[in-house]
C-alpha cells in the first residue's frame, strides 16, 4: 500500500515496534530443547496482550490452506512458512528463522530474524551476519523515485560476494492493508530496472540466502519450503515506508 496520512504512518510505526520487540523476546528464549510451538503459543499471547492480531493465522493466500499459526519458524534447510509444530525442537546447533506479522489498527507488518541456537558452524555464523548485512543494504537501496531493481542487485551483490545462495524463488512484498500485495521484491537484479518505488510506499525487504543450492520445495506438511539439497538458509526482514529520499524501517524496537 501506500499511506496517504500522517493516522496510517504512526500506526505502522507503533504496529512495527511492538513485532520488533516480541520477535526480540522470542529470541531470546530460542535455546536447545525449546519447542517451536512454544514459540508460537508465546508469539500469539503477546500479540493479543497488546490488543493485536496475528496476520498469519489463517492466512490463505489461494483462498484454501489457511496457515495454522502466528509464527513462522523455519530451522537449518526450511527456507519459508516452516510450521511450528510441538514435535519440531530446537537442537544445539540449529539456525532459525522466526518470521511473524501482526495487524495494528488495521496496518500489517512483518519481520524476520535469524537465530542461532548455542553454538552454530563457522560457515552459520557467517550466514547469519551475510544475510542481516544484505538486509540493510537492501533497505540503503530503497527509496521514492528509485526501482525495486535497486534493491534487488543491493542484496544480491552481498550476498554473492560473500560466496552464500539467493534463493531465487522467494523475496520481498508491498504490504500494509494485506499481508502480502505488489510489488514483488526479488532479491536478484538489476539497478534501475522494475517497477517505480513511489513516496509513502509500504514494503518488505527480505533476503533469503542459502548455504547451498538455490532450489526448494514444498514439504510433505504443505506450507514449509525446504532446500532440494538440504542446505541450510536464514532471512531477515524489516517493513519500510519510502519516504523522504530513503527508507524507514519500522520493525525495530
Ligand atoms: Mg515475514
Ligand atoms: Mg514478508
Amino acid at each position: 500500500m501506500t499511506i496517504t496520512n500522517g493516522s496510517q504512518r504512526a500506526a505502522l510505526v507503533e504496529g512495527g515496534r511492538r513485532l520488533a520487540r516480541i520477535l526480540e523476546e522470542l529470541g531470546k528464549r530460542v535455546a536447545p530443547g525449546v519447542s517451536a510451538q512454544t514459540l508460537d503459543d508465546l508469539a500469539e499471547t503477546l500479540i493479543r496482550d497488546g490488543g493485536d492480531t496475528p496476520s498469519f493465522l489463517g492466512y490463505a493466500p489461494d483462498g484454501t490452506h489457511p496457515y495454522p499459526a502466528s509464527l513462522c519458524v523455519s530451522v537449518n534447510e526450511e527456507a519459508a512458512h516452516g510450521l511450528p509444530q510441538a514435535a519440531k525442537v530446537l537442537k544445539e546447533g540449529d539456525v532459525v528463522i522466526l518470521d511473524l506479522g501482526l495487524i495494528h489498527d488495521s496496518m500489517v507488518v512483518d519481520s524476520a530474524i535469524t537465530v542461532a541456537v548455542g553454538q552454530v558452524d563457522e560457515r552459520s555464523r557467517k550466514l547469519l551476519e551475510v544475510t542481516k548485512a544484505a538486509r540493510d543494504a537492501g533497505v540503503a537501496a530503497a527509496k521514492p523515485g528509485g526501482r525495486v531493481g535497486d534493491i534487488s542487485h543491493a542484496v544480491q551483490c552481498v550476498v554473492e560476494s560473500a560466496g552464500f545462495t539467493i534463493i531465487k524463488a522467494l523475496g520481498g512484498h508491498g504490504l500494509g492493508e494485506l499481508v502480502h500485495e505488489e510489488p514483488f521484491i526479488p532479491n536478484f537484479g538489476r539497478a534501475g530496472t522494475g517497477a517505480l518505488l513511489e513516496e509513502g510506499m509500504v514494503i518488505a525487504i527480505e533476503p533469503i540466502v542459502g548455504t547451498g543450492k538455490a532450489a526448494i520445495r514444498v514439504a510433505p506438511d504443505g506450507f514449509s519450503y525446504i532446500t532440494k539439497d538440504g542446505s541450510r538458509v536464514a532471512c531477515f526482514e524489516h517493513t519500510v515506508i519510502l519516504e523522504n529520499g530513503a527508507a524507514t524501517p519500522v520493525t525495530v524496537v
